[in-house]
């Protein structure tokens, strides 16, 4: 008979489907309409009952599968016991199926690092923003994201009441990504996609001294690097401190899946051990093609501003 799925691929195929779960908490907490914000550093950095109730959903059921795995969740809460309505026991079927590539079938569980962030884009989730809005579960391997799940639970919002609200857009590794259409950006153009809500002089610096055909300003590092995916951008660029490890993690597995390339501003790679320190202090720089040549233009000056 058939061998039983690596453990890698049944930590993505649960992963699928407790990020559909949480996709539902985040949409039902925006229906029920009281968002329970609590700032955290300051009034650009929020904390909503979503945030809160959806990590507890990830990381309780997720460690209960995988009690070994370290999970390393974006909010600081209280360890109770989480009800049981929070927990999803359910795992996509279609990713058991999927190959697990031959690198990654002898990983045990302890050696594997989960980077959670529950809700990416909450200050735009609490402004309606609500398709900038995903949930980011990202896996690491000897320091390296090497799978990851993005939901976007708004994804068609806006396509009116027929569309299909929502979607989970999930990769590995030498396996590839699925669930979105990989599309180049537009050939020539320089499309730059950036914050919306964490900017700074620096931050615009940088942006200029790239010459971008176009800028876009939307919320989230699992929604921007979903526009390289897509087309929409040809660069992600942020010359700033602020984005932290399960901002990444994810995305980035995602990215490098499909051939893209993510390091903060001077180049250097992400690691996501353990024993990481959370924040990105020296940036991000993205790319699906293309990448030394945005590399290549990130001023001196910048670069010396971003201590990593
Ligand atoms: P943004 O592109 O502004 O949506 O940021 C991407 C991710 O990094 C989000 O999770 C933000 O919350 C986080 N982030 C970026 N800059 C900051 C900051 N200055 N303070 C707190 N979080 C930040
Ligand atoms: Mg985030
Ligand atoms: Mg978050």
């Amino acid at each position: 008979g058939m061998a039983s799925p690596a453990l890698l691929m049944r930590v993505v195929a649960s992963a699928y489907s407790v990020a559909e779960k949480a996709a539902t908490i985040v949409r039902n907490i925006m229906a029920a309409g009281d968002l329970g914000i609590v700032e955290k550093t300051g009034a650009n950095d929020l904390q909503t009952k979503a945030d809160r109730l959806v990590q507890m959903s990830i990381c309780s059921s997720l460690a209960r599968k995988f009690p070994k795995v370290t999970i390393i969740g974006e909010e600081e809460l209280p360890t109770d016991e989480v009800t049981e309505e929070l927990i999803e026991d359910g795992h996509c079927e279609e990713i058991l199926k999927k190959p697990c590539p031959a690198q990654y079938t002898g990983i045990k569980e302890e050696e594997l690092v989960i980077w959670v962030d529950p809700l990416d884009g909450t200050k735009e989730y609490t402004e309606g923003l609500l398709d900038h809005v995903t949930v980011l579960i990202g896996i690491a391997y000897g320091g390296k994201a090497i799978a990851g799940v993005i939901n976007q639970p708004y994804y068609n919002y806006e396509a009116g009441a027929d569309a299909v609200l929502g979607r989970t857009i999930w990769g590995v590794l030498g396996l590839g990504a699925f669930g979105f259409q990989l599309t180049e950006a537009p050939a020539g153009k320089h499309i730059i996609v950036t914050t919306r809500s964490h900017s700074s002089t620096l931050v615009n610096d940088c942006i200029s001294a790239l010459n971008p055909d176009h800028v876009i300003r939307v919320g989230g590092a699992g929604n921007k690097i979903i526009q390289l995916i897509e087309g929409k951008a040809s660069a992600y660029v942020f010359a700033s401190p602020g984005c932290k490890k399960w901002d990444t993690c994810a995305p980035e597995a995602i990215l490098h899946a499909v051939g893209g390339k993510i390091t903060d501003i001077h180049g250097n790679s992400f690691q996501y051990n353990k024993e990481v320190k959370h924040m990105n202090s020296a940036g991000v720089l993205a790319t699906l093609r293309n990448y030394d040549y945005y590399a290549s233009r990130i001023p001196n000056t910048v670069k010396q501003s971003l201590v990593p």
